[in-house]
């Protein structure tokens, strides 16, 4: 009788895009009750000890993007921060759950080299980095091999070597530019990868793990690619490809349509892979089963992926304690100003004139993609950048407004100049596509009959947040005129036409005209644009439009904000006016220059100030 060859199962948890959330606390809004706030390492604590507690051999590893994205990641940026508190948060929550292996994302390199030195100086467990080379200084192992004491699926224990190479998007010399100068080089990820499996292999894997900071992209390999997850899995003596950076879920049906990815199960090109997410809501979890073929040397003989979700319920006990020093310090830091404003920020007329809080957003995003699309071939096109106020009223009530006083700004008024977690990114457009995209927003106002006195102004259906603003045009509302589409995006009538003499650095944009617009991430996905058909998307970036704002003020410490002349309402026939009902806020700022002639006219059942537009 033969004996029965031995399989082994290894189990493979990770997490990926961290971006600091450790604490289900949001540092922006300075609230543990916002949806931002439901997520991070301590909730996905419990989940990992469970899964580590059902196998018998299991490594734990992260990804990369783990030391920024919160206002705790640009603290302990500080080195003094991490030296005054004993380790960087990040690095004591990983070290209190055992990680066994981490990779570098793109946003580790976000304040320089300094700070990431010394927060991985804590780390307990290796840090790889298989594309990067250092100028000067000591660099990081691009690959480790972790020797498990594993049994096997008899009892029997075998020395398991785990070879895992670390790999990240070579963009980053260009992201990060500004800091890093030229202190670090990077080779593309697959012909890194090609270059040093074979030698990972000699060393003695028994198998070999891609930790790849990247996503899941085009099949065919080229060089520099950001995204390469399908050419690297296609790299002879990987056996395993762990992904991220695209902040997706895989297995999930958003690569369902790719060819040479298996989206139910995780596979591409047949080797399992996966990419659980960000922040901490999901764990990956990825059991191999490992064959004892000839020559010794185990084989992948099958697999099982599986994303976990977050318990979002407390934060562990264990990981809140390794981190309660940079927590109270995160608190007393989002406490302080980031900056003034020399005149308040609010949106009670957003709907009626031009407004400093949308045009400084749209400013920070401007001016961020501007650095980033340096050197593209989209670099000459003229940069628009659009903005929304996402409270400004309408259904969700009279408080429902920003309002950001004159004087110090800290964290707390960021969000309430910037309410959701949406990352830039810019697009291609036509002007003719311009044309419509400020068509779509012009649905908000109901159409006034001309001559007319009180009519109804906004469209209570219409969402303020849709309510978009295209700064670096300029251009005329006429409500007298149907609306183009309905407010759900049907085409109503293509005659129609509120938005005229619309111009861009004084000239008037035609049809066939190519501009960049920077924009968020939801708004690409969103109904708004859904009419205008397809834009290429030339800036697809994880920055969030807060945090590029937060930057956009340190750099600016006293912000004067802009009004620049973008629209205003097309003149009317005499005796035209409208009921423009806002927050009663709003009483405080009638001084504001630039407004239309208004009167007030008290407030309505639900609390508004109402007031006479005339038009
Ligand atoms: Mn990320
Ligand atoms: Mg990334």
């Amino acid at each position: 009788m033969t004996q029965q060859p031995a399989t082994l199962c290894l189990r493979i948890l990770q997490t990926t895009d961290l971006h600091m959330r450790i604490l289900g606390y949001d540092y922006f809004a300075d609230s543990a009750a916002t949806p931002e706030a439901q997520n991070g390492l301590a909730r996905l604590a419990p989940v990992i000890r469970a899964a580590r507690g059902e196998v018998a051999n299991c490594l734990l590893v992260d990804n990369g993007d783990f030391l920024q994205g919160t206002p705790m990641g640009d603290l302990f940026a500080d080195p003094a921060m991490i030296d005054h508190t004993g380790a960087h948060p990040m690095i004591a929550a990983m070290n209190a759950l055992g990680y066994d292996a981490a990779t570098l994302g793109n946003h580790e390199f976000n304040y320089g080299l300094a700070p990431l030195d010394r927060a991985l100086a804590d780390a307990d467990f290796p840090v790889i980095a298989g594309n990067i080379t250092r100028a000067h200084g000591p660099a990081l192992p691009p690959w480790v091999i972790v020797t498990l004491d594993a049994v096997d699926n008899a009892g029997a224990r075998h020395p398991l070597r785990v070879g895992m190479i670390g790999l990240a998007p070579p963009q980053i010399t260009g992201w990060d530019r500004a800091v890093l100068g030229g202190a670090i080089t990077m080779q593309g990820i697959c012909a890194a990868a090609r270059a040093q499996v074979p030698q990972i292999r000699a060393a003695g894997a028994d198998l070999v793990v891609a930790l790849a900071h990247t996503g899941i992209g085009a099949a065919d390999a080229r060089d520099g690619m950001e995204n390469a997850a399908v050419p690297l899995s296609a790299v002879d003596g990987i056996d395993a490809v762990l992904c991220g950076h695209q902040h997706q879920l895989l297995p999930g049906p958003r690569f369902a349509a790719m060819a040479d990815v298996d989206a139910a199960r995780g596979t591409i090109h047949g080797k399992p892979a996966m990419m659980p997410g960000y922040w901490g809501a999901h764990l990956g979890v990825m059991d191999l089963t490992l064959a004892h073929g000839s020559g010794g040397r185990w084989r992948v003989a099958g697999h099982d992926i599986a994303l976990r979700a977050a318990d979002t319920s407390a934060d562990d006990a264990i990981v809140a304690r390794a981190v309660a020093p940079a927590h109270q310090a995160t608190l007393a830091h989002i406490r302080r100003p980031v900056g003034r404003t020399t005149e308040a920020l609010h949106s009670y007329f957003t709907l009626i004139a031009d407004d400093a809080a949308v045009q400084l957003v749209a400013e920070a995003q401007r001016a961020r993609a501007a650095e980033l699309l340096r050197g593209t071939e989209w670099a000459d096109l003229p940069l628009l950048s659009v903005a929304a106020p996402f409270k400004m009223g309408g259904q969700p009530g009279p408080a429902q407004y920003t309002d950001v006083p004159a004087g110090p700004l800290t964290l707390r008024s960021l969000a309430d100049l910037y309410l959701f977690p949406n990352t830039l990114q810019a697009v291609e457009v036509t002007g003719a596509q311009l044309q419509d995209w400020l068509e779509r927003a012009a649905g908000i106002y109901r159409q006034l009959r001309p001559g007319q006195p009180d009519q109804p102004l906004r469209d209570p259906e219409f969402p303020a947040y849709n309510f978009d603003i295209i700064c670096g045009l300029s251009y005329r509302i006429d409500p007298s005129q149907p609306a183009r589409f309905t407010i759900d995006g049907r085409l109503a009538d293509h005659h129609a036409q509120r938005i005229t003499r619309m111009r861009c650095a004084g000239r008037p944009v035609a049809p066939g005209d190519r501009l960049i617009v920077a924009t968020n991430s939801y708004r690409l996905g969103s109904s708004l644009v859904a009419p205008l058909g397809p834009m290429p998307v030339v800036l697809d970036t994880t920055e969030s439009v807060r945090d590029i704002l937060r930057t956009h003020i340190a750099a600016h410490p006293v912000i004067t904000p802009p009004r620049r002349p973008v629209w205003r309402f097309a003149a009317q026939a005499p005796g035209t006016s409208a009921l423009f009902d806002t927050g009663p806020g709003a009483t405080a700022y009638l001084d504001q220059p630039g407004l239309p002639p208004l009167t007030p006219l008290g407030r309505t059942a639900e609390g508004f100030a109402r007031f006479r537009l005339h038009m």
